[in-house]
Order: structure tokens, then sequence, then C-alpha cells
């Protein structure tokens, strides 16, 4: 592994009735809270009440930025720049997913500075402070909650990208799993996928040394593996829920790959797919992922021999190392499948004729991408054929 510096201020309150400690987090703020959230599932599940009774018990002036989208939209981030602005905001709390987080970090950056956020976001401009944040999330999968990582689309030009800043991690975060109890199936296997991707674009890379980094990483993978199948035989089941809550953290709070950057190219494919077709992000990550695996295999194929050997139990007796590896993939298609996410573009109708206009989206920041293997756009063309 390479040297490295640890930094995660994030404070995390995790468990049952933990939004209490709002109270005492929230007091050190001023006066102005802009309240921050997507379509509308926090007023259906009641936490929308409890969060804006205890702001008010706290004396404080709630102003609201609602309807921000799955792939949230630097439109929306402008929207809630200004009324920071406009209103003086003091502290700004996302109550939702990745997408509700990811736009309020990039409001709270957009709101001490002068350069639009885009510029901020597609990194011409640097993010010069940010106001401070808090979360509450309602779903497992980004882990969001405790990075300085925004994933925001511009959808006039048909870009999404990620950025992110030292200033861009929450101040605290609130996760009580029984928040996350009415999120439907296909969200929660999106939530998973997304959870499981993140741990293998870890495992991807040409470190030396990496022993721990290798377990715990595989430690994700094995537990959102023997976790899953149960979560969805009782989607209200609280236990469950804290597994993979927990597990959803941890894949993306920096703490699992110390010293060391993971590959990140399939990130890059799907983002480029949902930028132009508005699919969910889990969704485009089950179908992609396999199909770039297959691709990059022979870049060493090791570390997917031990992945099917650690993770997918697979057989070796008489097989060569690429067998090994390649029954591995399979069985994350499989069992993908299993838990009904989608496995080819054809499933959200996108069809050959948007390959070129996907793959151009891969290679906007950068005529490469990857740090396991280096792919160009042709590279992403041939994995977007092979995924249709
Ligand atoms: P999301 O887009 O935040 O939410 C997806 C859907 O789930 C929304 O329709 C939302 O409804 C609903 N939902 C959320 N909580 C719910 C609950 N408790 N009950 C019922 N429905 C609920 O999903 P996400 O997967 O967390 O975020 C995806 C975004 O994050 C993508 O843009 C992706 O690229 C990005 N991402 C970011 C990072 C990072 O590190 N920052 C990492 C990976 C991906 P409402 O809108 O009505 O609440
Ligand atoms: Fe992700």
């Amino acid at each position: 592994m390479e040297n490295f510096a640890f930094y995660n201020p994030t404070k995390l309150y995790f468990g049952s009735d933990q939004i209490e400690q709002l109270k005492h987090e929230i007091e050190q703020y001023g006066q102005n809270i802009l309240m921050v959230y997507g379509g509308g599932s926090i007023k259906r599940n009641g936490l929308y009440d409890e969060v804006t009774n205890i702001l008010k018990d706290a004396g404080k002036h709630i102003f609201e930025l609602s309807g921000v989208e799955p792939n949230p939209r630097v439109t929306t981030a402008r929207k809630g720049i200004e009324l920071c602005k406009s209103e003086n905001i003091d502290f700004i709390l996302a109550v939702g997913g990745g997408s509700t987080i990811d736009c309020t970090k990039a409001i709270a950056a957009g709101a001490v500075t002068d350069a639009d956020i885009w510029d901020i976001v597609t990194k011409k401009e640097q993010a010069t402070g940010s106001l401070p944040f808090g979360t509450i999330l309602t779903l497992a999968a980004t882990g969001s909650e405790m990075n300085a990582g925004s994933v925001i689309t511009n959808w006039e030009t048909k870009e999404k990208h990620g950025w992110g800043s030292p200033y861009s991690f929450p101040a605290f975060s609130i996760l009580d799993p029984a928040y996350t109890k009415s999120v439907p199936e296909h969200q929660t296997v999106y939530g998973m996928v997304d959870i499981m991707s993140h741990a293998l674009e870890h495992y991807f890379h040409h470190e030396e040394n990496t022993l721990l980094q290798d377990r715990m990483v595989e430690g994700i993978l094995q537990t959102v593996i023997e976790t899953a199948p149960k979560l969805l035989e009782d989607l209200e089941n609280e236990t469950h829920r804290a597994t993979i809550l927990y597990n959803g953290t941890m894949a993306l709070n920096g703490m699992v790959n110390m010293g060391y950057k993971g590959d990140w190219a399939t990130h890059n494919l799907e983002h480029a797919v949902s930028a132009v077709h508005d699919i969910p992000h889990g969704g485009g990550l089950a179908i992609l992922f396999p199909h770039w695996m297959e691709y990059a295999i022979d870049e060493n194929v090791d570390r997917f021999k031990q992945l099917a050997v650690r993770v997918f139990d697979v057989d070796t007796e008489g097989k060569s190392d690429k067998e090994i590896g390649l029954e591995g993939i399979q069985k994350l298609r499989d069992f993908w499948n299993s838990l009904g996410a989608p496995s080819s573009l054809g499933d959200y109708d996108i069809t050959e004729d948007s390959i070129p206009e996907m793959a151009d989206r891969t290679v906007i920041a950068r005529d490469q991408f990857g740090n396991f293997k280096s792919l160009n756009r042709e590279d992403a063309v041939a994995i977007y054929q092979k995924a249709l």
C-alpha cells in the first residue's frame, strides 16, 4: 500500500431513536435552517413531521427545498444556493437518500462562493468552503452520509459527474435503520448493488500488501450476499436493514481502502448511461459491472481468482486461474439477477443507437479512465455493446 493520511470528521449516530441527537447537534448552529429533501417519501413515513417538530422546538426558522430528483440536478442545487444566499441560511439539513445528500453538498459549497456550482462539479473552479450541513439518511446505498463526494447531473448538457472537496463532509449523520424500512424492494436492491459495487471498485488495484483491506472489502461483499435474500423476504426487518445500512456507510467512507485507489471505471461508465437515460445508479451498475470484470480480467487474473474463491466459493479443482475468475464473475451476475436486478441495457430500453452518445460522456473529464485497467472511448463502446 502507499503512504496515506486518513481524515474523516463526520460524526455518526447509528441505531434506534438516534434522532434524539438532532436536538443537541442543532443547538450549536444559527437560527436559519434549510431542510433539503426529495419527492415526498419522508412525508409518507412520518420523518418530515418528526424532524420539523425537533427544529421548531429548538426555536429554529425552517426553510425548505423539496423535490430533489434521484440523480440530482444542478438546476435544483442552484435553487438551494439562491435560497441560502437570500435567506442567510446558517445550516443545511439533508433528509433522504444519496441524491438529497449529494445535492446538499453542492448547495453548501455553492452558498459560500460566487462561482457557479457546475464549474465546481466539473473542476474548472475549486470549492473554497462550505456552509455546515448534517444528514438524516433514509436509504442504504451511496455512503454519501460519511464521505465528501457528490454526484450531480446537468440535464441540459446530459452530463453526470462526481466531485468532492475537503469541506464537503457532513458535520453529523443520523442513521436509524427504522427510516429505511419503507424503501421499496427494487430501490433496496439498487442500494445493495451500489454498496457491493463500491466494494468491488476498491478490490481492483495493483497495490501490494493490502491483506487487511482485501479482507475488509470481502467482508462487506459476503455480508451483503448473506443478508440480501433475508431482507428481501422481510423488508421491514430492522436487524437486516441495520446490517445493510452499516455496510453502505463502511463501503465508501474511506476506512476499508486506506493506502490505495480502486478502479472506478464502472462508476464512470454508469454515470454516462444515467446522464443520457436517467436510470437508477444501482440498476446501471448491476448491468455493467460483470461486463467490465470480464473485459478487465487479464489485467490481473489473480485478483479475480481470489475474489471468486474467497467470496463466491468457486471450486478450483481442474480449472485454470482464468476459468475460476470467470466463474466468480458469473456467480456475481447470477446473484444480482436472483435479487431481481436488471442484467442488460435492454431492460431499460437502451439500444445500440445511444452507445456513441454514452461513450462520448465517459471521456468528457479525461481521455482515459479507470485506475486498475485504463480505458478509452473505444473500450467504453465495447463494454456497452456487450451489455446491450
Ligand atoms: P436516491 O436517488 O437518493 O433515492 C432513490 C429513491 O428512493 C427516491 O425516489 C426516494 O424518494 C426513494 N427513497 C429514499 N428513501 C426512502 C425511504 N426511506 N422510503 C421510501 N422511499 C425512499 O438513491 P441513492 O441510491 O441513495 O442515491 C443515488 C445517487 O447517489 C445517484 O445520483 C448516484 O450517482 C449517487 N452516488 C453518490 C455517491 C457518493 O459517494 N456521493 C456514491 C454512489 C452513488 P424521495 O425522493 O421521495 O425521498
Ligand atoms: Fe455508487
